[in-house]
């Protein structure tokens, strides 16, 4: 059989085709560009929609489903107290007394527009008053720490647990964190707080807010903060319009000197406990501490006063006195 001869299409026929390829190449092109303007803008409404939703609600709902609701952390060396954190990374605590009160919404949404988590340490009795705004320091990513129900001077074992019932009632939070009023250590506020799970939280660097010296005096303060200092800020107590002014600057300042913020638990490398962990929290609450902190945390403030033999209240009743009468005089003229 003779092989069928190809039969080539007349020349006419090519450019037709030829002319047809190109007209839908072109097309496709303009369809493409169609498809990229109209379908980047329909993609930027929605992208803005999405943002400004997030905008509105603060995004709070859709981070908690993101990572495990945190419902407590795990102290170490809870007899004794702790001043500063480690001394070799370049991050600082900021700390808030007495609240919450009129003042902490305001503090928060300067916090939080700078994404800077805090510590809290609430009074029972005021955080009886404002349980949103608890749950709000912990939305954040700040924490929540104990500062007895009314901030009694070496606050009785009732106080203590009462407020750390509280915080857990109002919130499924449960502090590892107690600070006593007016900074006054003893031996039973110690015991009370190791006993309730708590490390006692001190400071190193007193910004003297509690006083109202002046915006510029509460700056000056802080910045004297170094690696691993806990700062004592207020929230409430009295009136705190000189702390909200001078917090966005604080920041502002430490943070060109390239300190980060942490929470205390993070400064002292305290473990989180989340949600579905509940039973560690109570091995945890229900288990002796009997480390005692015997020089195995040197790197802390706490531990490196204990090496020299745990003298915590001799220590805090000396070099630190200036310091708490200074905190007392803040906070009890605040409360009483
Ligand atoms: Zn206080």
């Amino acid at each position: 059989m003779p092989p069928v001869p190809v039969r080539k299409p007349p020349r006419r026929t090519i450019l037709i085709r030829r002319a047809v390829a190109l007209a839908a190449i072109a097309a496709i092109f303009v369809l493409a560009i169609w498809l990229v303007t109209s379908g980047g803008s329909s993609a930027g409404d929605d992208d803005s929609a999405v943002a400004s939703t997030e905008a509105g609600t603060t995004s709070t709902t859709e981070v908690v489903e993101e990572e495990p609701k945190v419902i407590g952390c795990l102290a170490r060396n809870k007899g004794v107290e702790y001043r500063n954190g480690k001394r070799k990374k370049r991050v600082v605590a900021l700390t808030f007394d007495d609240g919450p009160g009129p003042s902490t919404p305001g503090i928060l949404d300067i916090l939080n527009a700078r994404k800077v988590r805090a510590t809290f340490f609430v009074l029972g009795q005021m955080a009886q008053e404002s349980p949103e705004l608890l749950q709000r320091i912990l939305d954040q990513g700040s924490e929540i720490g104990n500062h007895s129900w009314g901030h009694e001077n070496d606050a009785p074992w009732e106080s203590v647990s009462r407020t750390s019932e509280l915080i857990e009632d109002l919130t499924g939070y449960r502090p590892c964190l107690y600070r006593p009023p007016y900074g006054t250590l003893s031996p039973t506020g110690l015991a009370n707080a190791k006993e309730l799970g708590m490390a006692t939280i001190l400071w190193d660097i007193d910004s003297l807010d509690w006083s109202n010296p002046g915006v510029d005096h509460i700056v000056s303060q802080a910045e004297a903060a170094r690696n691993g200092s806990i700062i004592l800020l207020h929230d409430a107590g009295r009136d705190r319009a000189e702390t909200v002014v001078a917090l966005p600057e604080l920041i502002k300042k430490l943070r060109k000197r390239n300190f980060k913020f942490v929470t205390v638990t993070e400064l002292l490398r305290f473990k989180p406990v989340h949600e579905g962990e509940e039973e560690l929290l109570e091995k945890k609450k229900g288990k002796e501490d009997e480390t005692g902190g015997s020089g195995a945390e040197g790197d802390n403030g706490a531990g490196g006063k204990g090496a020299g033999g745990k003298g915590a209240g001799g220590k805090g009743g000396g070099g630190k006195g200036g310091g708490k009468s200074k905190d007392d005089t803040g906070d009890g003229s605040g409360k009483s």
